[in-house]
């Protein structure tokens, strides 16, 4: 039964792609994009059962989700909610009436053989997300128009076993897991997308990466990429310059990073370029990228157009959103990614520069969380761009997911501003509260960090120094200032780094009778 859902056989056969400049010299690409997000609502979409990731198969599931006889499912509020807040965050309107709709097709991980969707009668419709860009000019702004924004439930997970590659080929049987059937999700779909040229894949990703942020911002999924909670599908055609027709398009499936979107559409330009260069045509089709390769693979041919038979669910009540709930629900929108950049940009008198490796790195949330606890903006703005953006890179995390929170980054920054830390002990504490050692206070006394500027303990340092180096000592006495930094470096070796290295000189010139 299984065999139904099976690909046709995998091939990268077809004419050599053509090198990416090529290829836009002659063609322009036009985009589309699909993506589905997960709710992070904690019942599912049409009954109670919870949401949780990771629970033993098939615990989560009642005959509603099963779709046992009888049963009957019920519209979950806050992902209708989700839907409005979502649209209204995309500029879109919101339909006044809409009918869920049944999605018909058979796939051994739904239940149901039909799928709850809205087919032509979305919540949202009609809006559009700003995207910038760089460019060597400079950043450059594209608005993407949004066609539609529904809502529908997840499938469940399907794993094929016994095989070497965990695929139908190969495989002795199958198992289902029901926990992720009747989840919530949102579908987000783009209008085409026309006039990037060779800044298509850029765009692309400006445009996932805005949206994931303006989900996370709306607080309503944690929109975690690699773990499926936000998923794309990456439409593609190229036309010759200037003609007055699209392409035929391919869809690349869930695309499930932000460099793996721009790869798509890169290398899917190439692909189709080269296609139609060798005389052939495009094929519509689904298509599967490749981490591996950074190409895609044909999949399931859309020629022929599949014959869902839609029809509006009659279990169901029509969505029916008054105009004071969508006002109620527009007053909780918060500020969104695109004016808090602009905000922080001005408050923390940023270059472009600056800015933009602040939205690379993820961080302004980071730092604006740091800066509430009461860190200087430009201190906790070097400590996550600089020590902490470092480890991230090292340990392969998201700035975000490294094991230390802005209260204790604000509090790292507090322990340098009263002079306990110099920069240097505080790299040590971050080290020891992200190798789990505890609160910062905790990791200096654990570790005996503090800066020793108590003249007692430093003056027998300073003593030693000279003591130590009765060369240098004598230059400095003879006037050469400059040679008490060799001075001032011993100590602060004999300390392991702890001294304050101001005072460690005061007290050196003092000794030396030049203070
Ligand atoms: P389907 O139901 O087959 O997925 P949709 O109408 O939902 O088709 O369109 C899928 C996506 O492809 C949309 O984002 C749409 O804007 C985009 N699209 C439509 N035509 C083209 C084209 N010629 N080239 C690139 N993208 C396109
Ligand atoms: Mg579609
Ligand atoms: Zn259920």
């Amino acid at each position: 039964m299984a065999h139904a859902v099976t690909p046709s056989p995998a091939t990268n056969s077809g004419p050599a792609p053509v090198e990416y400049e090529q290829a836009l010299a002659t063609y322009e690409p036009v985009l589309g994009l699909e993506t589905h997000i997960e709710l992070g609502t904690a019942s599912k979409m049409f009954c109670s059962c919870p949401t949780a990731f990771g629970s033993e198969p098939n615990t989560q599931v009642c005959p509603v989700c099963l779709a046992l006889p009888g049963s009957l499912p019920v519209v979950n509020e806050k992902a209708v909610e989700g839907a409005i807040r979502l649209g209204l965050a995309l500029n879109c309107s919101v339909a006044p009436w809409g009918r869920f709709a049944r999605k018909n097709y058979f796939y051994p991980d739904m239940p149901k053989n039909y799928q709850i969707s809205q087919y032509d009668e979305p919540i949202c419709v009609d809006g559009h997300l700003d995207v910038t860009v760089d460019t060597p000019e400079g950043p450059r702004e594209f608005r993407v128009e949004i066609e539609r924004v529904h809502m529908e439930e997840d499938t469940g997970k399907t794993s094929h076993m016994g095989g070497a590659t965990g695929r139908i080929h190969g495989a002795d049987y199958s198992i289902v897991d029901y926990n992720r059937a009747g989840i919530p999700l949102l579908e987000i779909v783009t209008k085409p997308i026309t006039g990037t040229g060779e800044l298509a894949p850029q765009v692309a990703r400006a445009y996932a990466a805005e949206l994931r942020d303006l989900v996370r911002a709306l607080g309503i999924s944690d929109v975690r990429m690699e773990e499926g909670s936000m998923r794309c599908d990456v439409n593609v055609s190229i036309n010759p310059r200037g003609a007055d027709e699209w392409g035929t398009r391919s869809e690349t499936k869930n695309v499930n990073s932000l460099r793996s979107i721009e790869r798509a559409v890169r290398s899917e330009i190439e692909r189709q370029a080269g296609v139609l260069e060798a005389g052939q045509r495009v094929v519509q089709e689904t298509r599967h990228f490749q981490e591996n390769t950074g190409r895609s693979i044909s999949g399931r041919s859309k020629e022929e157009a599949q014959d869902y038979r839609y029809f509006p669910d009659p279990d169901l009540v029509p969505v029916a959103p008054s105009e004071e709930w969508v006002e109620e629900l527009r007053a909780t929108i918060p500020e969104l990614p695109a004016a808090q950049r602009a905000r922080v940009r001005a408050e923390w008198d940023l270059t472009d520069t600056e800015l933009r490796d602040l939205v690379n790195a993820d961080a302004i949330g980071l730092v604006e969380a740091t800066v509430a606890e009461g860190a200087p903006a430009s201190e906790a703005r070097k400590l996550w761009m600089n020590e902490l953006s470092r480890r991230a890179t090292e340990q392969e995390v998201e700035l975000g997911d490294l094991p230390i929170t802005p209260a204790q980054v604000a509090r790292v920054i507090a322990l340098v501003e009263e002079g306990t830390l110099t920069n240097k002990l505080a790299r040590q504490v971050v080290e020891g509260v992200l190798a789990g050692e505890g609160e910062p206070d905790e990791v200096v006394e654990a570790r005996g960090l503090k800066v020793v500027s108590d003249d007692g303990a430093l003056g027998a340092a300073v003593d030693e120094a000279i003591a130590g180096n009765p060369d240098i000592a004598d230059k400095v006495r003879g006037g050469k200032v400059a040679a008490a930094g060799a001075l001032v470096g011993a100590v602060m070796k004999a300390t392991r780094g702890q001294a304050d290295a101001g005072r460690a000189r005061e007290l050196i010139l003092e000794r030396l009778g030049v203070g």
